[in-house]
C-alpha cells in the first residue's frame, strides 16, 4: 500500500508544495509545530532515512538545505532546525522547522493555521527557491 507521502507526491490527496524537482518533494507538514515546518521527501518510497541509498541521502539533504534557506529568509525566527523521526509516516521526511524555543522543536505545542495561512507560507518559501 502507498504512504500517505506517495499519494500527495501522487496528487491523490493535496499539500501545499514549497518546492519540487523531479526527485525530491518540500510541502508544508498539516499539523505544524510552529509557521513554515517543512517536511522533505525523496519521491522514493523507502520508510527509513538511513537505508536509503547514499547518492538519495545526499541529495535529500542538499534539497532540504535549499528549502532551510529559504525559509530562513521567508520565515521570522531564530533558526531553522533539523529533525528527523518517522514514528507516525513510514516514507523518509526530513522535518525543516523554524525554531524561536525549544518548545518549537518538541512536538508539543502546534500551531493552528487557516488554509490562507498555510498558501500564504508556502508561497512566501517558495519565492526564495530556484532549482534547476
Ligand atoms: P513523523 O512520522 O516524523 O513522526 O511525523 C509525520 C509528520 O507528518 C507529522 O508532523 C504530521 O503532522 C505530518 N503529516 C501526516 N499526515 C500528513 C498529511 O496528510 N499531510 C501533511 N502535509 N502532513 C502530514
Amino acid at each position: 500500500m502507498s504512504s500517505i507521502f506517495s499519494k500527495i507526491i501522487s496528487g491523490e490527496i493535496p499539500c501545499h508544495k514549497v518546492a519540487e524537482t523531479d526527485d525530491f518533494l518540500a510541502f508544508l507538514d498539516i499539523n505544524p509545530n510552529a509557521k513554515g515546518h517543512t517536511l522533505c521527501i525523496p519521491k522514493k518510497e523507502v520508510d527509513q532515512l538511513f537505508d536509503l541509498d547514499e547518492t538519495t541521502y545526499n541529495r535529500l539533504m542538499a534539497f532540504s538545505r535549499t528549502v532551510a534557506r529559504a525559509m530562513q529568509k521567508a520565515i521570522p525566527c531564530k533558526r531553522i532546525g533539523l529533525t528527523v523521526i518517522g514514528l507516525e509516516v513510514p516514507h523518509v521526511h526530513v522535518h525543516l522547522i523554524p525554531l524561536n524555543t525549544m518548545e518549537d522543536a518538541q512536538f508539543i505545542k502546534k500551531e493552528k493555521l487557516t488554509s490562507e495561512d498555510f498558501q500564504a507560507t508556502a508561497t512566501a518559501i517558495s519565492r526564495f527557491i530556484s532549482i534547476s
